[in-house]
């Protein structure tokens, strides 16, 4: 049967009771579940790893072990590798159409069981409710959309003229590693594994080490939905380790990165080798950093605008490629917005995840709050640290960096240039719109970028102008909707692919065209 056409999962709204109290209840039922072991999976079948485990720790209470994966070496790529080589013809072989409905199956599932997804990540991963909910939405929005995409793309694209019928028809490309990041640690993993599933390759998950606890459920779901047992794969690790051997593997077509700058190219680099016994090139997808700016013009709505900035740099506490780094504020307007800015600023509640009143809970781990912490000091010494929030009572039991403003930024300082991946905001004057561009693109970046203002002269100009993979005009620069917004960068953000777009399937796929003399 046909699918209904596509719809985005409303995302739970706390306002309403039965959802709060479903949330609450959720979060009691997972505290009970916490603490639990989960083993690699390779080929249908558990595997321990005696004596290396990755410990998934609480970020709001460190306290508190979310649970412990098994850690996969060079001799589990290998055999998961080897699995999902064998695996593939089969799975490739199916009807378009039986994949999608696996996939569809999932989404099922994921909605079921939504509200207790949401509370594994307020637990692992520190993230506050209603982006926690947020999260699940768009892992489900990822399932209904790819599927329908696949259907679509399965149809030949026929060109038959007298004498000669032409087909062109997609193919799997293999077996696709993918390495996804902790920070939308259902959404992500979920929309990079049912893509390259979805089009019919065999998929091996590495997860974030801090969020491999989620990605267990992900790989749960999906074979309960009808994965067969070689097609997926789910090998937590040190990215040293199990990373490194997948991603040299001779066998393997597909790396598909969502990450740290370093990492991405890194990976880009070594993928390029082909080492004896490879006879195809390896295909990486590598969706990286950002140095996101919102420009604010004279004319802007400023109650809009503060709430837009605040929201787009300190929701998840800065953790998205997509957040907030630099607010670039035209002169005329500097010191209101300013002086709004911090106002709001100082009214953020900073707080435990599973606390529903949280708007910015802790840091993902202990080496993302020292790094945070190093730019926070040289803030000091590159700007006018405007506000600073005390944050002292909740150090003690786990990862928390108040959110920090710095005013009179130069646009070529570290805090302007670098990504900090945390609740830090730079101010940064601008004499008029030519320059709030040229600064907002004189960042190695281009993945999100705002504008707020009234003045349509304005915004055409920056439509224009600002190098961004995704602009937003007069709104938040992140929360991202699968189909309305695909999502991704360019320059050093990544290679220009869309998560949640039309074309994104095509990076899974290989194109045959079939000519017949008739
Ligand atoms: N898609 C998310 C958004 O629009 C960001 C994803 C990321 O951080 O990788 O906010």
């Amino acid at each position: 049967d046909a699918l209904p056409p596509f719809r985005n999962q409303p995302t739970a709204d706390f306002a309403r009771a039965e959802n709060r109290e479903a949330m609450a209840e959720a979060l009691r039922k997972v505290d009970r579940e916490l603490g639990k072991s989960y083993p690699l999976l390779i080929n249908g079948e558990a595997v321990e790893t005696p004596g290396r485990v990755i410990e998934s720790l609480d970020p709001s209470r460190t306290s508190r072990i979310v649970g412990r994966t098994a850690s996969a070496g060079a001799e589990h790529a290998e055999a998961a590798v080897a699995s999902a080589l064998a695996a593939s013809a089969d799975w490739a072989g199916k009807p378009a159409a039986e994949r999608a409905g696996v996939i569809v199956r999932a989404a099922a599932i994921l909605r079921e069981r939504r509200f207790e997804l949401a509370a594994w990540e307020v637990y692992e991963c520190g993230k506050p409710w209603r982006e926690a909910v947020g999260d699940v939405a768009e892992a489900i929005d990822f399932c209904e959309f790819y599927a329908r995409e696949m259907i679509r793309l399965a149809e030949p694209r026929r060109r038959d003229v007298p004498g000669e019928t032409n087909a062109c028809e997609h193919i799997a490309r293999g077996v696709a590693v993918v390495i996804p990041p902790w920070n939308f640690p259902l959404a992500i993993p979920c929309g990079m594994t049912v893509a390259p599933l979805v089009a019919g390759n065999t998929v091996i998950l590495k997860p974030a080490e801090q969020s491999s606890v989620i990605a267990w459920k992900l790989v749960e779901i999906l074979r309960e939905a009808g994965v067969p047992d070689g097609v997926l794969h789910y090998l937590p690790g040190r990215g040293e380790e199990v990373g490194q051997a997948l991603v040299h593997h001779r066998d393997v077509d597909l790396i598909s990165f969502t990450g740290s700058r370093d990492v991405g190219l890194l990976i880009n680099r070594q993928a390029a080798e082909t080492p004896a016994g490879q006879s195809h090139v390896k295909r990486v997808i590598a969706e990286m950093g950002g140095k996101n700016a919102i420009l604010v013009d004279e004319d802007a709505d400023l109650d809009e605008a503060v709430v837009g900035v605040i929201e787009s740099a300190f929701g998840y506490a800065g953790q998205k490629c997509s957040a907030c780094s630099r607010v670039i504020v035209l002169e005329g307007i500097y010191d209101a917005f300013l002086a709004r800015l911090v106002e709001a600023g100082k009214a953020v509640v900073v707080g435990t995840a599973a606390e529903p009143e949280t708007f910015v809970g802790p840091v993902i781990d202990a080496d993302a709050r020292k790094r945070i912490l190093e730019y926070r000091r040289l803030a000091a010494a590159e700007g006018r640290v405007a506000l600073d929030s005390d944050v002292s009572e909740l150090v003690d039991r786990g990862w928390f960096v108040g959110p920090m403003i710095v005013a009179d930024v130069r646009p070529d300082s570290r805090i302007a240039q670098e990504e900090i991946f945390g609740p830090l905001l730079a101010v940064i004057k601008a004499k008029d719109l030519t320059e709030a561009l040229a600064i907002a693109n004189g960042a190695p970046y281009a993945l999100t970028g705002g504008v707020y203002s009234r003045s349509p002269v304005s915004i055409d100009r920056v439509r224009r102008d600002f190098r961004v993979g995704n602009l937003y005009i007069n709104r938040t620069i992140t929360g991202a909707l699968v189909d309305r917004q695909p999502f991704g960068g360019f320059k050093l953000s990544g290679m220009g692919s869309k998560a949640g777009g039309s074309e994104y399937l095509l990076e899974f796929l290989l194109t045959r065209c079939v000519t017949e003399n008739t």
